[in-house]
């Protein structure tokens, strides 16, 4: 069999008895033309009625009858397990205007119960612009129309020993109150500002996050700067973002990770580079996803998606983040779930500007034992500039309260408010049940801030068991 002659057979070997025959009769030519004829009207009738009815997208494997009718595919990141941290009150972060697909998903599926959703793998690239009415016949699609089994992760995962090396692990596990922050990778071919904030955070917090690739502008990797990190004395959290990696690229990096002596990662889906669309965005995989597969590699040995064996596999304590500000509430408490199954050991979450709407949601997190499952670290602001106050209501999936924004732009000495707010906002958390620390940001570029705020709240510590 020539060349154009496998692909067909490939393409379309649900034609094959009936092409064998008229091959047989006509020839070889005609075979191959016949079975690329029928492929074509399967997929373009399927195209145009599918995309009048349901705005199909022709992945070729098809989801609609487990997602309600509505087609995950016109999700703009093409995510399958559901809403990224960028939605906000049920809207999409790339387009506003348009309700999230996978909100809607959630209307049309689901009741108030907060199940466990079906872990769903990445499209076959491989289908796409083809029949799925054909590849479902066929079988060809199975694989990525069945969902991944969940691993056995155990009861009360937050009171066993520790699974890894990672000294934040021994931190949450040790039932103190953990503080965190991040620094920015450089983004230019020197250390220099990384080392000094390293310098400057070494004795206040108990990890440092390493960002990388900030609204699309190329920097130091994230796993790179962790390890200078490292280097340095502090525990690094590394990051790795869907929308950057493939497959490939996340597990070489959870290697190197371990290589470099890196023991934590943040597995994010990644804010869309909205205004930035000459970038080419991966989404091979969302968060749920990498968070299986580092899981996978770190409990079984094996590489998930390539059923590979690795000698010495990473170990990385992994984390995730989760918005609580989607609604319905049963959105993002279902998302954590399924963060959970899939493997995250920690959350950090958005920032929280609305500490009533956060104790609301980890009430119901709390109630569904999510608290039992994971350390939650809550992502407290700390806004120090004028720009970066004005900056904040673009950030994808942060919301600001208005009471909140008066008060910060009403204030004569906005670091001074900025960093009193932070404190307040640190002591509530830290009084409801089911919190395992705080992760500190900064908007502004006085790094001093942050620490005066880990300071800030020793001391009232110590204050209060003074008069207690
Ligand atoms: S908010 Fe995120 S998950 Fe929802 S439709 Fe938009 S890009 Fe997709």
């Amino acid at each position: 069999m020539n060349h154009r002659a496998r692909y067909y057979h490939n393409r379309a070997p649900e034609f094959n008895t009936c092409t064998s025959l008229i091959g047989y009769l006509m020839g070889a030519g005609a075979e191959l033309a016949l079975a690329e004829l029928l492929n074509r009207v399967a997929q373009r009738t399927e195209a145009f009625v599918k995309g009048v009815l349901f705005d199909c997208r022709q992945c070729g494997q098809c989801v609609l009858s487990q997602t309600g009718l509505v087609c995950p595919m016109t999700c703009p990141k093409g995510l399958r397990n559901g809403p990224c941290g960028g939605t906000l009150h049920g809207r999409c972060e790339v387009d506003p205007g348009r309700r999230c697909v996978h909100v809607r998903i959630h209307e049309r599926t689901a009741d108030s119960r907060i199940e466990l959703m079906p872990l769903r793998p990445s499209p076959d690239t491989a289908l796409f612009y083809t029949s799925s009415y054909v590849n479902h016949l066929t079988g060809r699609d199975r694989a990525a129309r069945t969902p991944l089994a969940y691993l056995e992760l155990g009861e009360r995962r937050t009171t066993g020993p520790c699974r890894t090396a990672s000294r934040l692990e021994a931190a949450l596990r040790s039932g103190r109150w953990v503080m965190t922050t991040e620094v920015r990778s450089p983004r230019s071919a020197s250390w220099a500002h990384l080392d000094d904030e390293a310098e400057l955070f070494r004795d206040h917090f108990d990890a440092v996050n390493a960002t990388a690739y900030l609204n699309g502008r190329p920097s130091v990797s994230s796993p790179l700067a962790a390890a200078r990190l490292a280097e340095l004395g502090l525990e690094p959290i590394a990051q790795a973002t869907g929308r950057d990696q493939t497959k490939t690229s996340f597990v070489s990096e959870l290697i190197e990770n371990q290589l470099n002596g890196v023991h934590n990662l943040l597995c994010l889906t990644g804010d869309s580079f909205v205004g930035a669309p000459r970038i080419r965005q991966v989404y091979d995989m969302d968060s749920a996803l990498m968070l299986y597969e580092a899981r996978h590699l770190r409990e079984t040995g094996t590489i998930q998606f390539t059923g590979q064996a690795v000698k010495d596999p990473p170990r990385p304590f992994l984390g995730a983040a989760i918005n609580p500000y989607t609604e319905p509430v049963e959105v993002p408490l279902r998302r954590l779930k399924q963060k959970a199954a899939a493997g995250a050991d920690f959350i950090q979450t958005q920032l929280i500007f609305d500490v009533a709407g956060w104790s609301c949601f980890l009430t119901r997190a709390r109630e569904e034992g999510l608290t039992d499952d994971l350390f939650i670290l809550a992502g407290v602001p700390v806004v120090i500039s004028p720009k970066a106050l004005a900056m904040v209501p673009s950030i994808p999936g942060v919301h600001l309260p208005e009471a909140v924004r008066r008060r910060l732009e009403g204030a004569t000495d906005l670091r001074r408010e900025g960093v009193a707010m932070a404190i307040e906002t640190v002591q509530a958390l830290r009084a409801m049940p089911g919190m395992a620390g705080a992760h500190l940001m900064l908007f502004g570029a006085d790094g001093t801030a942050l620490v005066d705020v880990e300071q800030g709240c020793r001391t009232r510590d110590a204050e209060e068991a003074r008069v207690a």
